[in-house]
């Protein structure tokens, strides 16, 4: 009896935590989602991808609260917005996105949903992107955070987003960020000395989609091909026929698939060409521990790249 009294009097206060933190704001496009309380003081913040709310988060700190839309595991490029998207966008202060058209169901989810005075930030802008040449009208390649150095721009810009929706936070966000870029130096450092202990002639790179020119550009490995150059259309028989011969050609030690996609293709492959098969690295989300944060992801990855072409 008493427990109960004491249940129902925590709940009234609850709800007037929530109904009085709501009156400050500005009233969110969705009524009753304004009634949902503020962690640390901070604004709500929704990024397209688990590994950018990675990036968020690690600049953020404890005073925002971050969430992704697309979670760890997914496919990001043919992700599939569900409902609670639309309430999560409508509810966020700070909208964050890659661009370059690998979360375009973000952009139009946010175009249609977001807040009027939320800011939002596409990380990719203003930072020199690789194009394929085979087309040249396509706006560029999207997976710019493989390279360390990029990763460290995107943080600088989530860090300027933080601070424009909250310039009480200001303080901690540039003391985050600086502190995280430390961390993300340390990591460029050591990919280099990781990809320094293989060969010149076995930095050779055959990986299921075409997510890793910038990582190719930056440590210097010679991308020899793909699987397919967009996910969710699969290679001809022919065309997959002809990545044999290249990879037989350039001597490429090992391939490798990603583990938000299926394996097989890139299985047929390695058998075909008579080369060593790594199944799982991580790129556009990120996975299970350790590659369950952008840092673990990326250590993860360059472990598996450099045992696989020793
Ligand atoms: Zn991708």
């Amino acid at each position: 009896m008493r427990l109960g009294i004491i249940a129902l009097l925590l709940v009234t206060l609850l709800l007037a935590a929530c109904s009085s933190g709501a009156g400050q704001r500005a009233p969110a496009s969705n009524p009753a989602l304004s009634a949902l309380p503020d962690v640390g003081g901070g604004p709500r913040v929704v990024a397209s991808t688990s590994l950018l709310a990675d990036l968020v988060r690690n600049v953020a700190g404890t005073r925002a609260q971050v969430d992704s839309l697309a979670p760890a595991g997914a496919d990001v490029e043919d992700y599939q917005t569900r409902p609670e998207d639309a309430q999560r966008v409508a509810n966020a202060q700070v909208l964050v996105l890659n661009g370059l058209g690998l979360d375009h169901w973000a952009e139009s989810l946010f175009a249609r949903a977001g807040r009027g005075d939320a800011v939002r930030v596409t990380l990719s802008d203003g930072l020199p992107v690789i194009k394929d040449p085979r087309e040249p009208a396509s706006a560029g390649n999207p997976h710019l955070w493989l390279d360390v150095r990029l990763a460290l721009r995107y943080t600088e810009k989530i860090r300027d987003a933080l601070i424009q929706a909250d310039p009480a936070g200001a303080d901690g966000y540039r003391a985050n960020q600086a502190a995280y870029a430390q961390q993300l130096d340390e990591l460029d450092g050591w990919i280099r000395q990781q990809v320094a202990t293989l060969p010149p002639e076995r930095r050779k790179l055959v990986t299921f989609h075409d997510a890793f020119p910038y990582f190719a550009r930056a440590y210097g490995f010679e991308l020899i091909g793909v699987v397919t150059p967009d996910p969710g259309h699969d290679p001809s028989a022919g065309e997959l026929a002809q990545l044999v011969s290249r990879v037989r050609a350039a001597g490429v030690p090992a391939v490798f698939a990603e583990a938000q996609y299926s394996p097989k293709l890139v299985q047929a492959l390695g058998q075909e060409a008579g080369v060593k098969v790594v199944t799982d690295l991580y790129n556009d989300s990120l996975g299970p521990a350790p590659a369950d944060t952008y840092v673990g992801l990326m250590r993860y990855d360059v472990q598996k790249i450099v045992e696989a072409l020793k």
